[in-house]
């Protein structure tokens, strides 16, 4: 049985991706060798690692505008670091918006570097919105946001007017919803839920903000270092940079971002609608900031959660378990996870009602 997969991440890869990826590993490009035992300076690599670099810059309409695209090793929480060590002057001051346990962690690591200000939170009612009316002090070197919040289910609608640059870790959004990319300064995303699989981040920086700090940096700490070596300036993480350019490749064929968009929108009305209108589940996201990525809900008797997950299980539906920091249920439902896999999720649960309440 084809399990409907709505995994946090590593999470569900479009078929088409899965089946490229897997030949190269067997054999790449008829080469009679693998993807993942060939030099990364062989020309055919540094093509695929170029093609994923400006195909980010591409569907994110910030090909021509001063950006460069990075493929980097590490996972989102070595940005947390590397972000603070590349733009958090000596003696500076970063300012961060801490709406979930990411967006703390990586406040929390930037503090590792100098003064860290917490601008806004929403830890008093266990992140469960996301703070309105932010005042952003106008000394800082950066302000850190956290676009959405994979474990909460919240989601940033709209963004802090400031000409403070402004840094997004968008690990859990990137790619599924059109915003003007070119007001974020830099961005970046672990690749595992919408942009490929687990081992590599796509970082995109205006080239303008970077060796600003008057800061000694570690060459693998340093963007600018490794644009210079077009994002080789070790070895890359092959096959991960392989996956991310046939997913980013799999998502201009689909019609880029706007296509996602459409079909992110359709999905998470049709699981919200659900979760509103079923009387045994309840949403735990303020509803205008619920994301449309990760849907967070609890069972109002929790008694019932055994027989909820057996019937999960025996339906294919899998990785519907929510963070362990957080507990109930959350439905992940990025760019790849079919409507489909929403409607089935709809039944179970509706037959779920029938049968518990
Ligand atoms: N930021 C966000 C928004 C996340 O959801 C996650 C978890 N994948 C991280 C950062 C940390 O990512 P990683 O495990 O790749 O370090």
């Amino acid at each position: 049985m084809k399990m409907h997969n709505f995994s946090s991440g590593p999470s569900i890869l479009p078929p088409e991706v899965l089946q490229k990826a897997s030949e190269a590993v067997l054999n790449f490009n008829n080469s009679g060798l693998s993807l993942i035992e060939i030099s990364h300076r062989d020309t055919s690599f540094v093509e695929i690692m170029n093609s994923a670099r400006s195909l980010a810059l591409e569907l994110l309409n910030l090909q021509g505008k001063g950006y460069s695209a990075l493929l980097l090793q590490g996972g989102a929480s070595l940005e947390f670091v590397r972000v603070a060590n590349n733009l958090m002057k000596v003696d500076g001051k970063a300012g961060y918006l801490n709406t979930g346990n990411w967006a703390n962690n990586a406040k929390n690591d930037a503090a590792y570097f100098g003064e860290v200000i917490e601008v806004a939170s929403s830890k008093d009612k266990n992140y469960s919105y996301i703070p309105k009316n932010i005042l952003v002090p106008n000394d800082l070197d950066y302000l850190h946001i956290t676009s959405n919040n994979t474990i909460y289910g919240t989601q940033f609608k709209e963004f802090p007017e400031t000409d403070i640059p402004l840094v997004c870790d968008m690990s859990s959004d990137i790619f599924s919803r059109n915003l003007d990319f070119s007001k974020f300064d830099l961005i970046y995303a672990c690749a595992q839920k919408n942009a490929g699989t687990s081992g590599v981040n796509l970082i995109v920086v205006k080239d303008e903000l970077l060796d600003k700090t008057n800061r000694s940096i570690p060459n693998i700490m340093n963007y600018k270092k490794h644009i210079e070596r077009e994002s080789m300036y070790n070895t890359p993480s092959v096959f991960s940079v392989y996956v991310s350019y046939l997913t980013m490749k799999w998502l201009k064929d689909l019609g880029g971002i706007t296509a996602a968009e459409r079909r992110n929108n359709a999905k998470a009305n049709l699981m919200y609608s659900e979760i509103d209108r079923n009387s045994l589940f309840y949403g735990t996201a303020a509803i205008e900031d619920r994301s449309t990525m990760n849907a967070t809900f609890f069972l109002k008797d929790e008694n019932q959660t055994k027989a909820f997950d057996e019937l999960c299980s025996s339906e294919g539906i899998y990785g519907v378990k929510g963070h362990r920091v957080f507990g109930g249920y959350r439905a992940s439902m990025y760019n790849a996870l079919p409507i489909t896999s929403v409607q089935k999720f709809v039944e179970v649960m509706q037959y779920f009602e029938t049968r518990y309440m």
